[in-house]
């Protein structure tokens, strides 16, 4: 495919990635404005490379302010029904992830115990459809 970057390039640009939020992570409790500027320029290679950032480290900076976020430092943490709220102390904004996911799995083995007590020769239709409402809004 032309103008397709190869595949060594987007390997060592989500390298790159990583290596940042690390660093934004080892730096912030001394120099967290050196946080915030790796946050930015991982982001920039994610633009660039149209990569998207780690699950692992999507939640670590702030949505609206784009700055590295530190759970207990500069970032507070709340559940809520189902929800899972990340305030940002620096700009104050509020990001919310459900964790559809942990409650699916939860609701999955409930399903399943209660087949197996019903006996298994019961068909109970368990729903793998993952197409519905499971994913990130945000
Ligand atoms: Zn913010």
């Amino acid at each position: 495919m032309p103008g397709r970057r190869p595949q060594w390039i987007i390997r060592i640009a989500r390298e790159r990635i990583d290596i940042l939020f690390q660093l934004a992570d080892k730096e912030f409790s001394k120099h967290p404005e050196r946080s915030h500027r790796y946050v930015e320029l991982a982001r920039r290679i994610s633009k660039k490379y149209n990569l998207r950032i780690p699950r692992k480290w999507k939640r670590r900076f702030c949505k609206s302010c784009y700055r590295f976020l530190k759970p207990g430092y500069n970032c507070r943490i709340r559940l809520s029904r189902g929800r899972i709220h990340y305030h940002c102390l620096e700009c104050g904004r509020i990001m919310r992830f459900p964790y559809i996911r942990e409650k699916k799995f939860k609701r999955r083995n409930k399903i399943e115990r209660h087949t197996l007590k019903k006996g298994a020769d019961e068909k109970i239709p368990i729903n793998n459809n993952t197409t519905g409402r499971e994913g990130w809004s945000q």
